[in-house]
């Protein structure tokens, strides 16, 4: 799943409407973190009873709903920013 928030955060930021996003290592762990928290108890509930691989169980719709979990991140993670400004 890790793997999954990875790929589709860096999709996410290379789009031009994110180009503003804070990329320093402490923004993007927090975001991955609210992410994984958020997602986790939606993909244990798919998984129970289900034989599918990891890699199946990445559907497009589950594609759209880890993009829609880290947009939501992000918005949290800019609102309270933790990483220290070395401009
Ligand atoms: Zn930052």
């Amino acid at each position: 799943m890790e793997d999954v928030v990875d790929l589709v955060l860096k999709r996410i930021l290379m789009e031009d409407k994110y180009g503003n996003q804070c990329v320093c290592e402490q923004c993007t762990n927090d975001i991955k973190a609210i992410a994984l928290n958020n997602l986790k108890p939606r993909y244990i509930a798919t998984e129970k009873g289900s034989v599918l691989s990891k890699a199946n169980m990445f559907t497009v719709q589950s594609e759209i709903d880890v993009t829609k979990v880290l947009v939501e991140a992000m918005e949290k993670v800019n609102k309270l920013p933790k990483h220290r400004v070395m401009e």
